[in-house]
């Protein structure tokens, strides 16, 4: 049975297409939802990934997957969390966001830059009406400078506890194996089996 991905970004896509190998993953655009936008009003990644996949499922008539996702860091009392996407306003892109974050922190000491990432991935059936959410977690910690040009968001500033490599050094399915996204999926499986 084919899932919907309910996501406008490339980088979260590429990831559930390794993630989840064995289903049969739709993209919003090739359904022609490419520009059907949810507004995330909610206040925690459960909300807005609940939100987003019951919308994108009515929308669509498909079992629908979605992720809310972003980073937490310690020192700004949990920012940019659900607001990750948009950090430092609309007219930043990745790099901005990431020189956005860089300055917030510039006065911040090693020992104080500890960070987490957090991935709510929901998923609604239409058929029943049900929906389920499963989370997975990443601690690590953010640097003074970005390494590595693979991944996407803040990939390059985020070195995950008991690693050297930030996500953007590391090979995709590296990544994949310890990151909230990776994690989240991994719970996501069973549950899968289960609705499908
Ligand atoms: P949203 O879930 O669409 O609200 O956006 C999540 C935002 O959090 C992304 O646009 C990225 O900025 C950030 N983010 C979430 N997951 C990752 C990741 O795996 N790597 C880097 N940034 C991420």
């Amino acid at each position: 049975m084919e899932l919907l991905i309910a996501t406008h970004n490339l980088g979260k896509l590429r990831e559930y297409q390794a993630l989840l190998p064995n289903y049969q993953l739709v993209s919003l655009g090739e359904i022609g939802l490419g520009a059907f936008d949810v507004a995330e009003t909610g206040s925690a990644f459960l909300d807005n990934a609940a939100l987003k996949a019951v919308q994108y499922a009515r929308a669509s008539g498909r079992i629908t997957l979605s992720d809310d996702s972003g980073l937490c860091v310690d020192a700004l009392d949990g920012a940019p969390g659900v607001h990750s996407a948009r950090y430092g306003g609309d007219g930043l892109d990745d790099a901005g966001r990431r020189a956005y974050l860089l300055a917030q922190m510039a006065h911040v000491p090693d020992a104080e830059r500890t960070a987490r990432f957090v991935c709510v991935i929901a998923l609604h059936d239409p058929r029943t009406g049900q929906t389920y959410a499963v989370e997975g977690t990443c601690e690590g910690r953010i640097l003074t400078a970005e390494r590595g040009r693979g991944g996407f968001g803040y990939d390059a500033l985020f070195v995950p506890d008991g690693y050297d490599l930030t996500y953007a050094e590391m090979p995709p399915q590296q990544k994949d194996a310890i990151s909230h996204r990776g994690r989240a999926a991994q719970k996501l499986i069973p549950l899968l089996r289960d609705v499908l």
